[in-house]
């Protein structure tokens, strides 16, 4: 059934304030029956006294949901291109790279992922430094027409364990025997931002991968965090002692968990043991990705509970989703092979990145574990928003945050098999997509 949008009060449909009603809201673990301000002004959720008390008689616009659900906009914390956009390849006249970047934005909206952090593989130095500039946050301008906005780049490495490295390229990875120094000369210094005692700009980088028991890498750690750029773990042969090291020197993060680490070992339970660690070692966030090639559902459930307040959910799309099945030309002059949702590295059977929506993950997600609907949104809301340090304006529906929303339809078969689809996708209080 198509959402009623009825306009009432005197402004114009796009401005002012909006009423959703008849909804119902993601507010922590729990569907909510309550109605929505925002501003499409401010591009912010007003607070609930707010509207009441300044608006309360006569929003701008009044939006009948119908019963249908909203989330906070999705947050992909590891997506290496989409559409065919590939922000790992720097095109030699920049400008296209730019036109890429803006082109993939607009269209990966349409997915409900509205904020991400664009992911870069392992790559030479130049790549960093062409490509880094152009992937830096892009909330400030806060212009809902641009699309999916940019958190911050994920680099996940060059400095990875080359027999953990799963198809990034031998040749650029790097062992970071000079630490924090390592990374500056890689990514370039501005790209990192500034010391947490000098002002100055912003880190174009959000998150950096790495494997931390390689060479000096350990060391650079409470430099990176120092900067609000997320250390994660991943790519590594870390044992647990040396995760739970990773862990005290600031790493809050794992990258794809269970994929290119130790599997878990009754003796050495390696990086997934820091999921059952206590006070003296604080558990980090990790990412799984629930694309059904990747990991087994049981692994997912098993995940999941241990430990549920970190868990995010994460594509790691390649930017073959959404193209048909063949084989494509990838960085460093290997091929991939598409077929279907499961890309390999030409000739092998090694698993390249996936080609999986994240929506595609919730509903997988949903269906493995039984967990609620806010449970599972809360992997691709709150959750990643919080690991990142955004949990004010991300991921939530409470007054005051960013007007990013996903109007949610809900259906069960007669096995009891959910699916969620998206009806619509706000930015920044503007409807940018409806599928009606
Ligand atoms: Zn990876």
């Amino acid at each position: 059934m198509p959402s009623l949008v009825t306009e009432t009060g005197s402004k114009s449909l796009d401005g002012g304030i909006i009423k959703f009603t008849n909804c119902r809201l993601v507010k922590d673990d729990r569907l909510v029956e309550e109605d929505l301000w925002v501003s499409s002004l401010t591009g912010r959720i007003l607070h609930q006294q707010e509207a009441f008390y300044e608006y309360g008689v006569s929003p701008d616009q009044v939006v009948d949901l119908q019963g249908k659900i909203i989330s906070p906009g999705f947050i992909d914390v590891q997506l290496n291109g989409a559409f065919g956009v590939d922000f790992s390849v720097v095109p030699e006249n920049i400008a296209d790279y730019a036109k890429g970047l803006a082109y993939l934005n607009k269209n990966l909206i349409r997915t409900g992922v509205t904020a991400y952090l664009p992911t870069l593989t392992s790559q030479r130095r130049e790549v960093y430094h062409q490509a880094l500039p152009y992937l830096g946050p892009t909330g400030g301008r806060r212009a809902a027409q641009e699309g999916s906005e940019s958190l911050g780049a994920h680099c996940e490495g060059p400095f990875l364990s080359p027999t953990k490295r799963g198809i990034h390229s031998i040749d650029v990875l790097r062992s970071g025997d000079n630490g924090f120094q390592d990374f500056v000369e890689c990514y370039g210094e501005k790209n990192l931002g500034v010391s947490p005692h000098s002002h100055g700009p912003k880190a174009t980088v959000k998150m950096i991968t790495a494997a931390p028991e390689m060479g000096g890498i350990m060391n650079a750690i409470p430099e990176v965090a120092s900067r609000d750029i997320v250390f994660s773990i991943g790519h590594s042969e870390s044992t647990y002692e040396e995760a739970s090291e990773a862990a005290k020197a600031g790493a809050t993060m794992v990258t794809h968990l269970f994929n290119a680490m130790r599997p878990l070992h009754h003796r050495n339970p390696g990086i997934f043991g820091l999921l059952g660690t206590s006070q003296q070692t604080p558990s980090p966030y990790f990412g799984v990705i629930a694309d059904g090639i990747h990991l087994h559902p049981t692994s997912v459930k098993i995940a999941y509970s241990s430990h549920p307040d970190g868990f995010i959910l994460v594509t790691d799309a390649m930017s073959l989703v959404g193209l048909p099945d063949g084989v494509y030309e990838w960085t460093n002059g290997e091929r991939i092979e598409k077929k279907g949702p499961l890309l390999t590295l030409e000739g092998s059977d090694k698993i390249a990145g996936s080609s999986t929506t994240l929506l595609e993950c919730v509903t997988n997600f949903l269906n493995w574990t039984g967990a609620s609907i806010p449970q599972a949104l809360k992997a691709i809301t709150a959750t990643p928003a919080k690991m990142l340090g955004l949990e004010r304006s991300k991921g939530t529906l409470r007054g005051g945050a960013d007007a990013d929303l996903v109007i949610l339809d809900e259906s069960r078969d007669d096995s009891g098999h959910a699916t969620l689809s998206i009806d619509q996708v706000w930015k920044f209080g503007h409807c940018v997509y409806s599928q009606n």
